[in-house]
């Protein structure tokens, strides 16, 4: 966990450069209350099953991961620390060979891993240790077989989702040169950026297919060794809001995105399929008979929630980057009211549909003053409040109900079969609230 020290404390209206004219955008910069981006290493190393994350950090480190992550009972775990400790800070042991002595056990022993991550923390930016450097040092020891890369987690500056951020711009920037248009039959093909969990991606692979889409690949896979084919002939679409690195490598190599909304709830879900229909010129018909059931399903799933949820007011502290597009969906198919949306930034191209379909006058505020947030929320008095876990038991202790926002990371959320669930993480705080009370 980190907490920034404030540097200038503003707030201003910008909501005529953020082309969301009918929006409140402000600003305000302060301390904030984050975790780092360690944390994506939690759901990363479920997804990509044959790669291994080194965090190189310190004691702390080692325990956020540990304690975010929980211990595998049944299988090795596939992520650890390697502990910068007092010989390394004070130069007696040179980090560097120390590194690749703890790579060389760690890779002699678990021959299952097809690629390690090596993942910088604060202390390792803190002493200038260059995993870059080593990172290409040990492929040159391990390559062919496993593949090293490195990308920072540190908590300076950065929110947790941006770990999977700059993990999966590493491995864009690792992927060799395509083969030429030629050679892949100058096809266009779908690409779909974000780590979603194997069960929505077997259903959103299922309405491709529905749609006449087959040449579709997700990213990150399952299987590190499964490299995505990005050229010219790419069209993607963004399934997590927070991949602004990632994406625009993905672009430098000729790739288009698809402007969306993020697959969030029935209607957020159904626009984004639409975007990769309109891209490939898929008929309505065809895509309409694709969606209809799976959106009944989602429709008739939200609609039970909608009665808890309905009128009720919702403040968002800033953390997981997902806060627009959930309050999208909460305020257009739940009915909540928004008091105020805090995100740790906004970026205007990815966000530019969600924005859209904000209700008017929605306060959106850009940044963090922890303080001055607070005494918002105190003021506004929501129903219910998304923040961190810092923020989490003080505000409980208040009075307030609150919903942690990285659950909404660690739950399969995405598409029209998990749109109830989402709902659920909502509505469940309040439901369990009424019932104590009663
Ligand atoms: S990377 Fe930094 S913020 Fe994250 S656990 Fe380590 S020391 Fe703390």
């Amino acid at each position: 966990m980190n907490s920034v020290i404030p540097i200038v404390s503003h707030t201003r209206s910008s909501s005529t450069q953020s082309g969301a004219a009918h929006l409140d955008i402000r600003q305000e910069r302060g301390q904030r209350e984050v975790f780092c981006g360690l944390t994506g290493i939690i759901w990363l190393h479920r997804k990509i099953q044959d790669a291994f994350f080194l965090v190189v950090g310190s004691r702390t480190c080692a325990h956020l991961v540990q304690s975010a992550a929980g211990v595998m009972i049944f299988a090795e775990p596939r992520f650890g620390t390697a502990i910068i400790d007092d010989r390394d800070l004070s130069g007696i042991a040179d980090a560097n060979d120390e590194l690749d002595r703890v790579v060389n056990q760690l890779l002699k022993r678990r021959k299952d891993i097809k690629t390690l991550f090596l993942v910088g923390s604060c202390p390792s930016e803190v002493i200038k240790l260059d995993l870059s450097r080593a990172a290409q040092r040990l492929n040159i020891q391990f390559n062919p077989g496993v593949r090293v890369l490195n990308y920072s987690g540190s908590g300076i500056e950065t929110t947790f989702t941006q770990g999977e951020d700059a993990c999966l711009a590493s491995i864009v920037e690792s992927l060799p040169p395509p083969p030429s248009l030629q050679a892949t039959g100058q096809k266009k093909r779908l690409l779909i950026v974000g780590t979603l969990a194997d069960v929505v991606e077997d259903q959103m692979q299922r309405i491709f297919k529905d749609m006449g889409l087959t040449e579709v690949e997700f990213f990150p896979g399952r299987n590190s060794q499964s490299l995505p084919l990005i050229d010219e002939n790419t069209v993607f679409l963004l399934a997590q809001p927070f991949l602004a690195d990632t994406a625009k490598r993905i672009e430098a190599k000729g790739a288009q995105r698809l402007p969306a909304p993020f697959p969030l709830g029935s209607e957020g879900t159904s626009e984004w399929f639409k975007a990769a229909a309109l891209s490939f010129n898929i008929e309505e018909t065809i895509l309409e008979k694709a969606l209809f059931a799976p959106r009944q399903r989602a429709q008739t799933a939200i609609s039970k929630h909608k009665v808890l949820l309905e009128n009720r007011k919702i403040f968002f502290f800033p953390d997981s980057q997902l806060e627009i597009p959930l309050a999208r969906f909460l305020s257009r198919e739940l009915g909540m009211q928004l008091t105020e949306v805090g995100v740790p930034y906004i970026h205007r191209q990815h966000m530019a549909q969600e924005l859209e379909l904000l209700p008017a006058q929605t306060l959106i505020m850009e940044g963090q003053h922890v303080e001055q947030q607070l005494d918002r929320c105190e003021q506004a008095k929501p129903d219910l409040v998304v923040c961190g876990l810092g923020l989490a038991n003080p505000l409980e202790a208040k009075g307030f109900t609150t919903k942690w926002s990285i659950e909404l990371v660690f739950t399969p959320i995405q598409g029209f079969d998990q749109a109830g669930d989402l709902a659920e993480l909502f509505s469940r705080p309040l439901f369990r609230k009424e019932k104590i009370a009663a």
